[in-house]
């Protein structure tokens, strides 16, 4: 059985070459290399290919002749795409559309995206279940939800059948220190405080302190980035037994603010690193946090890593032996 994964050498994309290699899937990366790290792919051939490059996309997908494309390649950054929206609309939602085009004109029809709880933006209710409304706060959160758009209309009209995954906040490490979060520049919380407490960083901050949230900083749900792996492969064997296109939010339904995750990070490290509070960060919701139930129910999901002090420590192992 054939995957292709584009953004296979990313932070979340790796992992999931790995479980799926593990199980003795094929598999082929194509990614830009922009963000990624070649050493991270650590099954199948990876070919430095941009997703705007219509003929190398054509010429992969008639060669590789996928069963499923997995569309992890994407811009992450909140605050980025506040700042340069364009890059955000052309890298992920143009880019995804010439992937899609291109997989129907190959015959290929079964997807399994990578979506965010960006999507949602400030939600009306908590947990946050997929049925509340897409109402992204951020041009990261819309860039995504242009394409669940897409992905539903082209579903009903050319036969694509595909899955959304709505990430909240991926974190940790597989175990055994092989691959790990490494993106230039970081800017996701739990790395970041890593590398505070590894004196890499003089401080970290908090991006706000006057939330409405019981401690004043923001509420996230972190999910092990392993769990998060599993919740791919049961979605494609989900897409390959017949399942109908579908969405499904990826968290264990309960959060951790900014300051609850530096108290962790000072536990699991045993060091007591300088904090100082700051400015919000703008388009930063108080509050995302899953309601995963639907997961569980139709995929049959069952997280495993749900334990923020193995989550950190994880993280941390990565953080002191990492190889990219
Ligand atoms: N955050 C922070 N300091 C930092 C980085 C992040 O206080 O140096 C906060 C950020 O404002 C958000 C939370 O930590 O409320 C998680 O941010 P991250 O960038 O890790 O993930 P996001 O929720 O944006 O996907």
């Amino acid at each position: 059985m054939r995957v292709l994964i584009t953004g296979g050498a990313g932070y979340i994309g790796s992992h999931v070459v790995k479980a799926l290699g593990e199980k003795g899937y094929e598999v082929l990366t194509i990614d830009n290399l922009s963000k990624g790290h070649e050493e991270a792919v650590l099954y199948g051939e990876v070919k430095r290919i941009d997703l705007s490059d219509r003929e190398s996309i054509r010429d992969v997908l008639r060669a590789f002749k996928p069963e499923a494309v997995m569309h992890f390649a994407a811009f992450i950054e909140v605050r980025e795409s506040v700042l340069y929206p364009l890059k955000y609309y052309k890298n992920n939602t143009v880019n995804s559309l010439i992937l899609l085009e291109e997989m129907i004109y190959a015959g290929i029809n079964r997807f399994i995206f990578s979506s965010t709880a960006a999507v949602y933006g400030n939600p009306v209710s908590v947990p946050i279940s997929e049925s509340e409304s897409i109402k992204p706060i951020n041009p990261y959160g819309q860039s995504k939800a242009f394409v669940e758009r897409i992905l539903e209309d082209f579903s009903k009209s050319y036969g694509l059948r595909y899955v959304s995954l709505r990430y909240f906040n991926a974190a940790g490490a597989e175990p055994e220190g092989k691959i790990g979060e490494s993106h230039n520049p970081e800017t996701h919380l739990i790395p970041l405080v890593l590398k505070t407490a590894k004196g890499e960083i003089e401080h970290i901050k908090i991006f706000g302190t006057d939330y409405e949230t019981p401690d004043g900083t923001c509420i996230r749900d972190y999910i092990h980035v392993d769990d998060l792996s599993k919740a791919h492969i049961l979605a494609l064997e989900y897409l390959l037994s017949g399942g109908k296109s579908n969405v499904f939010n990826c968290g264990y339904g309960h959060g951790y603010s900014v300051r609850e995750i530096i108290d962790t990070a000072k536990k699991v490290t045993g060091v007591d690193f300088p904090v100082v509070e700051s400015e919000r960060r703008p388009g930063d919701p108080a509050i995302l946090v899953a309601d995963s139930s639907k997961l569980k129910k139709t995929l049959g999901w069952i997280p495993e890593f749900d334990d923020i002090e193995y989550i950190i420590r994880t993280a941390w192992n990565w953080e002191l032996n990492k190889r990219f």
